[in-house]
């Protein structure tokens, strides 16, 4: 049996699927633990097609499991469906255009992440019925990845845990393995109360809680100087206490993110903003009160899976553009200031290795850059809640392209790309790519078994779910 050919002949046998899918989730434009209909619709085309489904898992209305096949290796494909407050625009139109009456837009693209990643677990069910091979899909459908740390709730619930590895993908604007460390980090809420008193007349009767607030923040900003290189403290004030300055005011109280390299470093800047509540606290006779609200682990990228996935994605190619995904593609170009679009036109040939001027009439890129092991070394300074899937079993992400190079995710003219064929045809290239890369560990499940070993390196068997005990999903503050 031709794997290449099989997972290539499928991909046209179910892209009209995968692209109805990313349109309607697209349309439905649901945001963090609402995303009922895009969820159900997921759900439902697994289920049709011969998974067993569990819906609500980990708590979540909105999270669901859908398994395939039997044995080992099991192989995880998480799908996310959620999009961003105030991102709403019209499709393929090249110009900021909200749809009346829709505050919520695909910005991020999850509409084909999801597509992309049930076309995979599809294709994988038709090609574990042809190969007679061992092996399990378990595809997770997991809410909240912008603001609400879906996958952590999930990890902490036990979920991946039966995993021999897990394939994602996500939008953007190239294609490739996306191998690099991020940052974890936690969520914490800092309240103090104090005495009210009048600020004139009895200022000897107050204690000031915005006094203990700005004292730690003094205390934080000098902390910063020494953390390890790319840690990050940033804070915005929940509540300054009131408006009236002739009050001393009582409560007062400042959200923190604080980030770093390891999870287990966000901990001790932890321990050392405890230490800076507790003494502003001391300085202002206050009472602290420190919360950690959620948080998500580093992500710990695998080399062994993401050269396995790199190869297969390479030879698999990237997406199939045709002459009207181009023409969509070029009135996004237009609309960039001059200077941008001279780089993003440059970057772009070199990138495909065509002209300048060949570029600017198909300005989507189609080359698949190969997995460098020196991807690894660095370290993003934003968070995803696949860092908590990374710790409990080897993980990649793949990227493939559904707008044109210089988009910035979270804008509305991902927003406006992504619901055209551009963002059907990047979710069916991310399909079959992650389709194929799972059809060479199922050939060779000695893949996940390297690759397991490589992760037991790093973290010794060892997860702490960042998530505080107790705390429920959509209760926290947003990420
Ligand atoms: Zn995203």
């Amino acid at each position: 049996m031709d794997d290449l050919k099989f997972i290539k002949d499928d991909t046209a046998k179910r892209f009209a699927e995968i692209a109805d899918m990313n349109q309607k989730v697209w349309s439905y434009a649901e945001a963090d633990y609402a995303e009922f209909k895009s969820a159900e619709l997921e759900a439902k085309i697994l289920e049709d097609n011969g998974f067993k489904v569990e819906r609500g898992i980990a708590d979540m209305p909105t999270a669901f499991m859908a398994r395939y096949g039997s044995g080992h290796p099991v192989i995880g494909i998480t799908a996310e469906y959620d999009a961003l407050p105030g991102l709403s625009n019209e499709k393929g139109v090249a110009e900021h255009k909200p749809i009346p009456g829709q505050t919520h837009g695909h910005g991020c693209g999850h509409c084909a992440l999801g597509a992309g990643a049930v076309g995979a677990a599809l294709m994988l069910k038709d090609w574990l019925d042809e190969a007679k091979v061992p092996g399990t899909i378990e595809l997770y459908g997991t809410p909240a990845e912008e603001n609400g740390f879906g996958k952590s709730f999930m990890a902490k619930a036990g979920c991946f845990d039966g995993l021999d590895c897990c394939i994602n993908r996500h939008p953007n604007s190239i294609n490739s393995m996306h191998a690099t460390k991020a940052v974890g980090y936690y969520v914490v809420r800092f309240t103090f109360k104090g005495v009210s008193a009048h600020a004139a007349a009895a200022p000897e009767m107050g204690r000031s809680a915005l006094d203990a607030v700005e004292l730690m923040n003094v205390g934080a900003n000098y902390l910063r100087e020494h953390l390890v290189d790319k840690a990050r403290m940033h804070y915005a004030y929940l509540d300054a206490g009131g408006e009236a300055p002739n009050v001393v005011q009582s409560h007062a109280s400042v959200l923190y993110y604080l980030r770093a390299p390891k999870l287990s470093y966000c901990d001790y800047m932890l321990a050392r903003m405890k230490d800076m509540a507790r003494g502003a606290a001391l300085m202002t006779g206050t009472q602290e009160t420190v919360e950690v609200l959620g948080g998500l682990c580093d992500v710990i990228p695998n080399a062994t899976l993401a050269q396995v996935c790199s190869d297969a994605f390479v030879e698999i190619g990237g997406p199939d553009f045709d002459e009207n995904d181009y023409a969509i593609a070029r009135t996004f170009l237009d609309i960039l200031p001059e200077e941008e679009k001279a780089k993003v036109i440059k970057a772009g040939a070199k990138e495909n290795g065509v002209s300048e001027e060949e570029f600017a009439k198909h300005p989507l890129n189609t080359k698949v850059e190969p997995f460098s092991e020196k991807d690894m070394d660095y370290i993003m300074t934003g968070s995803t809640d696949l860092g908590d899937v990374s710790y409990k079993c080897p993980m990649v992400m793949m990227s493939a392209a559904t707008c044109i190079p210089g988009t910035s995710m979270h804008s509305w003219q991902h927003t406006a790309m992504v619901g055209t064929s551009i963002g059907d045809k990047g979710a069916a290239c991310a399909a079959r790519a992650m389709a194929y890369a799972a059809t060479r560990i199922y050939r060779d499940p000695a893949i996940a078994e390297k690759a397991k070993e490589e992760l037991f390196k790093v973290t010794e068997g060892k997860f702490v779910s960042p998530i505080p005990d107790g705390m429920k999903p959509g209760t926290g503050i947003n990420s």
